[in-house]
């Protein structure tokens, strides 16, 4: 595949880096990234990842447009009130880049569709609140050997980390969390400011490219964590678990 015309334009700022160059774009543009969540996290998620030129973004979440959304997923607006979040952000995307291919999923990831939708993806990307897609994505990416960005965001502070399973030795995220539920506090009910919903996301969307070309160090084997208010990034390290029952072959 070689570029066009108007994509040389278009993606002139993304080609001039030495870890883009054109290959990377070509790359960029033969790609397929599952979002799975187009929420908050989601929104800059997406935004970015079209932007960037991901030739194909598969989109899912069952939730519709709401008015308390608007404060912060910034990728729906009054005009998409009550429509599918992924028929919203497909507008939105629509509007920016006629490159991406868009499959608008409204439904969830569940047990019966997950090996076909990761299966179908280079990376997938989560920004739900929701920990049983969590558990159910991380155990179906580890399987398939496919690489999970997973973002996450409450209050005035955040969280991000990525599971590469091409590697043996990944750890995944029931190794991280072992135990959480639905019921822990949610956006619902705890609260959350835009920019630190789109600080994680917009990191989330530069693991993903990052982890498609190759370059840099992407979050493998480490959590990092943001604090809104002192503006501190940390990073912790977590190792494979020996005794998780996700990814130690039986
Ligand atoms: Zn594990």
């Amino acid at each position: 595949m070689s570029l066009t015309d108007d994509q040389l334009l278009r993606y002139a700022r993304n080609i001039l880096l030495n870890d883009v160059d054109i290959t990377g774009q070509e790359k960029l543009l033969a790609s397929h990234v599952l979002v799975v969540g187009i929420g908050g996290l989601g929104s800059p998620i997406v935004q970015y990842l079209a932007a960037a030129g991901i030739g194909t973004l598969t989109l899912a979440d069952a939730d519709t447009v709401e008015e308390t959304n608007l404060q912060r997923q910034v990728i729906h607006s009054i005009e998409t009130l009550g429509q599918p979040k992924v028929s919203s952000a497909q507008k939105w995307i629509r509007a920016l880049n006629p490159d991406v291919k868009i499959n608008a999923l409204e439904y969830d990831v569940t047990l019966e569709n997950a090996h076909a939708l990761v299966g179908a993806a280079d990376v997938v990307v989560i920004g739900t609140d929701n920990y049983s897609s969590r558990y159910l994505l991380n155990s179906v990416c580890c399987e398939l050997k496919t690489p999970l960005v997973s973002a996450a965001a409450i209050g005035l502070s955040g969280q991000l980390t990525s599971f590469l399973f091409n590697s043996e030795t990944s750890p995944c995220f029931a190794c991280l969390y072992p135990e959480a539920d639905d019921d822990e506090i949610s956006c619902t009910t705890a609260g959350v400011l835009g920019p630190v919903v789109g600080t994680m996301g917009s990191l989330a969307a530069l693991e993903v490219i990052k982890i498609l070309l190759s370059f840099g160090q992407p979050l493998s084997q480490q959590l990092l964590t943001w604090d809104a208010k002192s503006l501190e990034f940390q990073k912790f390290n977590y190792a494979k678990s020996t005794q998780c029952s996700v990814c130690n072959p039986l």
